[in-house]
This record gives C-alpha cells, sequence and structure tokens, in this order.
C-alpha cells in the first residue's frame, strides 16, 4: 500500500481504436511510446464504454455514472457542470487539478470545465492545425488562436503545468487530445508515413450485413461512399464500383489515420519522458485510453455508435509501479464509469452515491473479487441522428454473448432526428463468431442463452436505474 496519494496523468484521445496500437496486437501501426505504458504495467483488454459517443462518454467518465443518470444522453447534450464530478472531489481533496485539450462538454458559464485549478480546452471539435483554445477565464474562459499542431500543443500546456505545480501536493492533470478524431489531419512530421505500402485490409471490410439486424445496412458509415473529400483528401472516387471504392478509401483514410496516432503516440513518450526525469514515475498512476472505439474499416465502416465489439471497446493501459507489477493484462470486465470510483478510491476519497462505477483498485493489486462484473449494460440513444443514421438500441454484453436490441426510437432525444423503425434483436455468440458475423437471435439452438440474457438484461437495466423502451409515446426532454 503506497504511503503517498498517488497523482493521476489521465491521458484520453478521440476515437482510439485498440486495435490501432502495438500493445493490443495491432496488424496495422506501430506505438512504442503507448506500449511501453502497458510494458510497465497493466493492459485491460475488456474495458467497454457503456455508449459510444464523444460527449456521452466524456460525461461517464467524469461523473462515474450512465448517460441516463446524468444527462449526456447524445452529442447535442452539454454536460450541466453543477454536476458532480472526480476533478472536483480531488480538488476538494487538496489535489491540483487541470484539464488540457478536448472537452466537447459544451461551452459557456455552465458547460465550462469546473473543479480544475487551470485548464484549455478546444472549443467543440477543435483544429488539428493552428487551433483556438479556450482558455480559464471569467464568464466561461477566453478565446485565442495557438500556432502549431494540436497535439503537440496540448502536450505542451501540460507539461508547462506539470512544471508550474507546487511540488508539496498531489495533481490530477487530463491530457484530453482531439487526435484521432475526424478528419484526420497529420502533422508535417508524420505526413509521409506509409506513403508507399498498403495497411492490411480488416476481415470485414467486405461485410454485405446479411444476417444481420436492418440497422447495419442501414448505417451510414461505409468507408468510401459515406466519406467527404476532406475525410479522403481527394474527391471521393465515386464511379467505382463499391467493394472497390472501399478498398481505395480505406487505404486513403486508415493511413491519416494512422499518422495522427503516431503524434499521439510520439507525444505520449513527452509526457512519460518528463515524468521519469522528474522522479514522478513510481507515485503516478498514468492511464491512456479513448473516450470510444471505431471501426477501421471493420464492417465496411469508420466512426463508432454500434455496440459492436471495434466500438464498445476502450484502450485502456495503465502505469502504477507502486502498486501494479508491470507486464500484467487483465480479462476482467471494466467500464467507463469506473474511472472516477478509482482515482477518487486511490487519493482516500470516498465516492458520492450517485457515482454508479466501481474502483478498480483490486484489478490493480491482482485480486479480483469474486463477484466481479460478468456482465455490461449499453445504451445508444442517438437514434438516425442526421448523417450516421445508426439506430438507437441497448443490449448486455457478458463475457461469452452480446445480446442488442434495436429499439429504434428516438424517444424525442436532441439530436435523435429520424423516424422510429421496426424494433429487432440481435445476438452473437462472441467465441465462434468474434467478428460478429452472424446473428443467432432467431437460431432455436440458442433460444435458451437468448432467454437467460433477455433476463440478464432486464436486470442490469433496472440495476443502473434505466427503463426499458415499452413503444409508449416519450415527452421529449426539456
Ligand atoms: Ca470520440
Amino acid at each position: 500500500m503506497p504511503a503517498e496519494r498517488p497523482n493521476i496523468v489521465f491521458i484520453m484521445s478521440d476515437d482510439h481504436a485498440a486495435h490501432a496500437i502495438g500493445c493490443y496486437g495491432s496488424r496495422i501501426n506501430r506505438t512504442p511510446h503507448l506500449d511501453r505504458i502497458a510494458a510497465e504495467g497493466l493492459r485491460f483488454d475488456r474495458c467497454f464504454c457503456t455508449n459510444s459517443i464523444c460527449t456521452p462518454s466524456r460525461a461517464t467518465i467524469l461523473t462515474g455514472t450512465y448517460n441516463h443518470v446524468n444527462g449526456v444522453t447524445t452529442l447535442t447534450t452539454p454536460m450541466d457542470n453543477r454536476l458532480q464530478t472526480y476533478p472536483k472531489l480531488l480538488q476538494a481533496a487538496g489535489y491540483q487539478t487541470a484539464i488540457f485539450g478536448k472537452w466537447h462538454l459544451g461551452s459557456g458559464p455552465r458547460h465550462c470545465p469546473t473543479g480544475f485549478d487551470d485548464w484549455a480546452v478546444l472549443p467543440g471539435q477543435g483544429r488539428y492545425h493552428n487551433p483556438q483554445f479556450v482558455f480559464k477565464g471569467p464568464e466561461g474562459g477566453e478565446t485565442r488562436t495557438v500556432t502549431g499542431y494540436a497535439t503537440d500543443l496540448i502536450t505542451d500546456f501540460s507539461l508547462d503545468w506539470l512544471r508550474r505545480r507546487d511540488p508539496a501536493r498531489p495533481f490530477c492533470l487530463m491530457i484530453h487530445h482531439k487526435a484521432p478524431h475526424r478528419p484526420w489531419y497529420p502533422d508535417e512530421k508524420h505526413a509521409r508515413l506509409f506513403l508507399d505500402e498498403d495497411i492490411p485490409e480488416p476481415e470485414t471490410l467486405q461485410d454485405d450485413y446479411r444476417g444481420r439486424a436492418a440497422a447495419a445496412a442501414a448505417a451510414k458509415m461505409r468507408v468510401g461512399p459515406d466519406m467527404t473529400p476532406t475525410d479522403l483528401k481527394c474527391e471521393v472516387a465515386s464511379e467505382l464500383p463499391e467493394a472497390e471504392l472501399r478498398r481505395w478509401a480505406y487505404q486513403r483514410y486508415i493511413k491519416d489515420y494512422l499518422r495522427v496516432i503516431a503524434s499521439v503516440d510520439d507525444n505520449v513518450g513527452r509526457v512519460l519522458d518528463t515524468l521519469d526525469r522528474a522522479g514522478l514515475s513510481r507515485n503516478t498512476v498514468v492511464i491512456y485510453t479513448s473516450d470510444q472505439g471505431f471501426f477501421l474499416g471493420d464492417h465496411g465502416w469508420f466512426d463508432k455508435r454500434f455496440m459492436y465489439e471495434e466500438s464498445l471497446r476502450m484502450p485502456c493501459m495503465l502505469r502504477y509501479p507502486a502498486m501494479v507489477a508491470p507486464g500484467r493484462v487483465s480479462t476482467d470486465m471494466v467500464l467507463n464509469t469506473d474511472f472516477a470510483p478509482l482515482f477518487l478510491d486511490l487519493a482516500g476519497v470516498t465516492a458520492p452515491e450517485p457515482m454508479q462505477g466501481v474502483s478498480l483498485r483490486p484489478l490493480l493489486e491482482d485480486r479480483t473479487p469474486p463477484d466481479w462484473r460478468q456482465a455490461m449494460y449499453y445504451r445508444y440513444w442517438m437514434h438516425r441522428d442526421g448523417s450516421h443514421n445508426v439506430y438507437a438500441h441497448y443490449g448486455i454484453r457478458t463475457h461469452r454473448y452480446k445480446l442488442i436490441y434495436y429499439y429504434a426510437d428516438p424517444l424525442g432525444q436532441p439530436g435523435a432526428a429520424g423516424e422510429a423503425c421496426p424494433p429487432e434483436w440481435e445476438l452473437f455468440d462472441l467465441e465462434n463468431d468474434p467478428l460478429e458475423m452472424c446473428n443467432r437471435y432467431h437460431d432455436p439452438a440458442h433460444a435458451d442463452t437468448v432467454a437467460a440474457l433477455t433476463r440478464e438484461l432486464a436486470r442490469l437495466q433496472a440495476a443502473v436505474g434505466d427503463a426499458p423502451w415499452t413503444g409508449a409515446p416519450t415527452p421529449s426532454a426539456s
């Protein structure tokens, strides 16, 4: 048990899928600095988000609550900054706190960052090159343009703050990269990576969505047909047959995606080196994660939103030499609700009642409790937004199975613009069908599994305080 309260460095990128990180077995890139965190600490192989979309996942991480509790169900429901968050509680307990980079939880006095001694955040999605930042100030902050590349600048601000802090008190530093979010503009240093090579394609690039719920074919996230000239940095070769268009567009976009990740990797190396040189590494918890996963051409898609594995899974590597032995891998199920309770627990602060996650401390100490969760609840609310057209759904994932219910109703949610569609179910056997290509829901051989998972879904949904879709008209959110 470490004598001192730990420092916390929480590094979160935006849309960085685990399968584009070396230590997760990436076939498409190398990430030596990110891999160092896992080699010197713990890699979580089953870390999942509870709603695979930027703003909601960020609100969950800060508050330790599901989106039906914190109210941040969609991209257009900013977080009310009167909600309790772990940075506020750490600050009240004597921690120095700061956040630099992407906030994406709204702007202005009601939605700007609170609970931080210092902050500078990108307005909205922010830009890669010469971005504007909103700096801490009165009335929600002051906006200034800064020359440079977003990933470098966010790291510069973070390291500068580290140098300026009071060394006598513990700190919590949140480094939130914009990268590798669309539209994937690399910096000059990495712009020529992969120029003369083909990146391996995912097995499901040419998925035809046969046998899946209608939601899969309806999604407008296809690599090629649903991309813009900005995504591809050239005109879309829409004259190509779709299979060829997918292959061509995949090479175009994935290279830029990996180039912006190369900059993230370099900059994480800068942070690790700084902690080492300052003698801070032993007592500092360093986490690298992303607000959700991403489809890297998997199922023919880019983007996220679905409960399918590539989108559901968050990378999560954690280094804390004072508590965590190096080179460990955990397959225990952890969620984005768990970060806040973990940080509070490590700081000796009691997590307040609304927090729904569970502290990961026993997993860090390599003693998984016998009653640790065996299933997780997921819900995507943003039914048929104006562009990606993914249907609203909720579901349950166990270690072996996934049951998804596309209730497909906007329920008056902001940003959920489309008409309701007929509800549908999917069941996947992740052991025999890890790529989720075969919906077993209507297979009589799986009837008992469907019945058991349906009961467990209802139980979990009630346990977190959410309600099932009933088909009844729902008053619009106010
Ligand atoms: Ca995101």
